[in-house]
């Protein structure tokens, strides 16, 4: 009987630049055939909270995946089952019913996702399955990236240096291509469980639309990123982390795109490498403190802080009717297309944990549910950094006014117009903070004594 080699596919959704699938097809030179599985877990989502955009970003991603295997010959199944330890018992089913010879996957980073891989890979072990398993959410290896002190990093300039060395030592190895065909092209027709879209979609899901993204922001956007990045309503960053988040497109083709550019040394170049790097201090956050993914802050300062779960103020927040207009913007952009531009949700999040006093962690759940680029290394270390719970974060007593916040990053109001239509006809001046609009809710509340109260609460801790 021939023997198959298995693919576990994950958040790293592509046939370019994959070790696993690569590995895996390097295996099958003499006629064994390969075979692409994913694992389709709804019950384990829900208690990760990732919503409907994630799901839709997936099924988009797997599609193009399911096209491009395809066409190298590799079949490709979608396995539906409850959670990773039903979806791992399923796999191991498969994998004796094809008598598989090898497992291959990259590693991921959280508490249920170590749990799984350890489950996965004890079960391969006994079944006689050989495992080869591969670095992707991260460019290295985060036990070897360390401090003098032999500790982990808990501030990101000194990680980027790290970092950086590590890159002038090792240097990156170049994206891997796509593997090579491994027989004739296949039909399949995968059946993929339903899932709603947004109203709007504006980010590349899938590798295809991610990899023309990667050049077209490489191209025409990169040089001006450092300059424009801040600005919500110019299109000045790469759109590329719902693709980032599933694994569309690799890290490493992102960095290799800085790397090998004519002009890498331009600040644009540079200012996006840093943020890349960000990326990559959280997740490498994540591997050190897996108790992260239980909801528990970084540096537990606040602990004793009196949150006010008030659901009317979340409500206002979750539906963008706190009267403040950039406030209400982000949160509609949210909503209608699953992205929020990067200095907006820095002013939203703030405004939650700061303003409405309402625990980070309902925030950081809302995001997950809504966002297409939820990823959990990420949204925590956002959330934890604008509430002066996390590593390297913003001190308690700094807090973004959002009107002033507004003004100076929606100069023209151009993007409070697009997402608050009712607001449209205000002139520059009075739409970053209007009186009564008909049609538009009044302020929550008062943000200088809500500041001013926070500010208090803060310092009695
Ligand atoms: C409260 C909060 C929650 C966030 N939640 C997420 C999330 O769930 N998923 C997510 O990918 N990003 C998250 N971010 C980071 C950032 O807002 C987005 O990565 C960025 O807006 C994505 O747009 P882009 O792809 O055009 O980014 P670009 O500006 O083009 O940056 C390129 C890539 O670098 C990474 N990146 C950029 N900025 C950051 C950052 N501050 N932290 C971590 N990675 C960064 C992303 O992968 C991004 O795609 C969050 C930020 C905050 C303040």
């Amino acid at each position: 009987m021939t023997a198959t080699h298995l693919v576990w596919f994950r958040n790293d959704l592509r046939t370019h630049d994959n070790a696993a699938l690569s590995h895996a097809c390097s295996l099958a030179q003499n006629g064994d055939r390969v075979l692409a599985v994913f694992l389709w877990t709804p019950e384990q989502w829900d208690q990760h909270d990732y919503g409907t955009p994630r799901r839709f970003a997936w099924v988009d991603a797997l599609k193009t995946l399911e096209h491009r295997l395809a066409a190298l010959g590799i079949e490709f199944s979608l396995l539906e089952s409850s959670d990773w330890q039903h979806g791992v018992d399923d796999l191991m089913a498969l994998a004796k019913a094809v008598n598989a010879r090898s497992l291959s996957l990259h590693r991921e980073f959280g508490w249920d996702e170590v749990q799984r891989d350890q489950y996965a890979l004890a079960c391969a072990q006994n079944a006689g399955i050989d495992r080869h398993v591969f670095e992707d959410r991260v460019t290295w290896d985060p036990s070897q990236i360390l401090t003098g002190q032999g500790e982990m990093y808990r501030v990101v300039t000194p990680y980027k240096k790290a970092w950086l060395r590590q890159l002038a030592d090792v240097s990156l190895s170049t994206p891997l291509p796509e593997p090579k065909a491994i027989g004739p092209a296949i039909q399949t027709r995968v059946h993929y469980p339903k899932v709603q879209s947004l109203a709007q979609v504006e980010l590349p899901l899938n590798e295809t639309a991610a990899l023309i993204q990667l050049d077209r922001f490489i191209d025409l956007t990169v040089t001006d990123y450092q300059t424009q990045r801040d600005f919500p309503s110019v299109d000045g960053t790469s759109k590329l982390s719902a693709a980032l988040a599933n694994g569309a497109v690799s890290l490493r083709q992102c960095f290799s795109a800085v790397l090998q550019h004519p002009k890498r040394d331009h600040p644009g170049l540079q200012t996006w490498l840093s943020e890349l790097i960000w990326r990559e201090f959280y997740h490498y956050l994540l591997y050190w403190r897996p108790e992260l993914a239980k909801h528990q802050p970084f540096y537990s300062r606040w602990d004793a802080f009196p949150w006010r779960n008030d659901k009317a103020r979340l409500d206002a927040w979750q539906n963008g009717q706190t009267g403040v207009p950039i406030v209400d913007a982000g949160m509609r952009q949210l909503a209608h297309t699953g992205w929020m531009h990067n200095r907006v949700r820095m002013i939203v999040a703030m405004y939650l944990v700061k303003i409405l006093q309402v625990d980070w962690r309902l925030g950081e759940r809302w995001f997950a549910r809504s966002l297409l680029d939820i990823d959990f290394a990420s949204n925590n270390g956002g959330w934890q950094w604008c509430a002066a719970t996390g590593v390297d974060a913003a001190p308690y007593f700094r807090i973004f006014n959002p009107v002033t916040q507004s003004q100076r990053f929606d100069p023209e109001g151009n993007y409070i117009r697009r997402w608050l239509p009712e607001l449209s006809a205000l002139d520059n001046r009075q739409i970053h903070s209007p009186d009564a609009v008909p049609g538009y809710s009044k302020p929550l509340i008062d943000y200088q004594q809500a500041r001013a109260e926070t500010l208090a609460l803060f310092k009695a801790l």
